[in-house]
């Protein structure tokens, strides 16, 4: 492609991007993690079609988060995340909500779900009325991987404990939990959903939890089981939130790390909406894609 006709390409991708025409109206993405260097994650945001973008951002990349929404406050919003154990996190986290941050997350630490430092997070979440995004994943076959707040099983009294707290549960357990048949060792279960699953359940038990289909875990729980995925999303179309978690470069899958098969040098997000738009009604694309983000959550 010479080079005049590239520029002509990437003008409208952004222009496309802007007015949302490619999925029918403006996609947020609630699960981008800041790009090093400037610019990509702007990159990721149009290449995939979408409007805006949440930053799930640990308090060590806080400085390029902000510089980004400083950039483009209307595409922009960051989340913070931090060790809750380690010295100081607790109060740093406090003070990246004064200074802007728009949520906590995403949550992804060795701990238990429920430990003290955890639920000291979930009250401040509570008092200051932002929801708290965390990463479940009991084990993993990459050695350091597994582990990050686990006892998602028992995760049902935290959400009795704090009523007030707007969880959004992510990653491999969550996900593999929407079958009954699920094992501390999956990760990315295939084949058909066993109903009555624990996310499942809780999606419908309590407010207070929702779910976001960022990820190749989020991915797979659609993919996995078509008919169950058509009847669970339309079941939870008010308390489910579309993420990426790409790490691709250009939202069209270039440097893609994705980890299944069928997502393999693909973007997740870009696939992601492409299967939501396939299982649901143009109204509860948009609730996934855009209002439950911006009007119910207010992000
Ligand atoms: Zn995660
Ligand atoms: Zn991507």
């Amino acid at each position: 492609m010479n080079r005049r006709i590239f520029i002509g390409a990437g003008a409208s991708a952004a222009l496309t991007a802007q007015t949302g025409s490619e999925w029918g109206g403006p996609v947020i993405d609630i699960h981008l993690h800041p790009r090093r260097g400037g610019g990509e994650s702007t990159a990721h945001v149009d290449g995939m079609g979408a409007a805006r973008a949440v930053l799930l951002t640990n308090l060590r990349d806080a400085e390029r988060a902000k510089a980004e929404v400083a950039a483009h406050p209307a595409r922009f919003a960051w989340f913070a995340a931090a060790d809750p154990s380690m010295p100081g996190n607790f109060d740093a986290l406090q003070k990246a909500l004064d200074s802007g941050a728009k949520g906590i997350g995403e949550m992804k630490s060795h701990t238990e779900a429920d430990a003290k430092d955890m639920r000291r997070v979930y009250d401040m979440c509570a008092e200051r009325k932002v929801p708290v995004l965390i990463h479940f994943q009991e084990t993993s076959k990459f050695t350091g991987e597994e582990g990050w707040n686990t006892g998602f099983a028992k995760f049902d009294k935290v959400l009795k404990a704090h009523k007030k707290t707007t969880f959004i549960g992510h990653a491999n357990f969550f996900w593999a939990s929407i079958s009954t048949d699920v094992a501390r060792e999956s990760e990315y279960p295939s084949g058909p959903v066993k109903k009555g699953g624990l996310t499942d359940r809780w999606l419908a038990d309590y407010p207070n939890l929702w779910g976001d289909l960022s990820a190749n875990s989020g991915n797979n729980a659609l993919s996995r089981d078509k008919a169950f995925a058509r009847g669970f999303l339309a079941r939870h179309q008010n308390k489910l939130l579309f993420g990426s978690d790409c790490s691709c470069r250009d939202g069209h899958g270039t440097g893609s790390g994705a980890l299944l098969p069928s997502l393999k040098n693909k973007c997740v997000g870009r696939e992601t909406l492409a299967l939501l738009k396939e299982l649901t009604t143009p109204d509860v694309f948009r609730k996934i894609t855009w209002t439950n983000a911006t009007r119910s959550l207010q992000l």
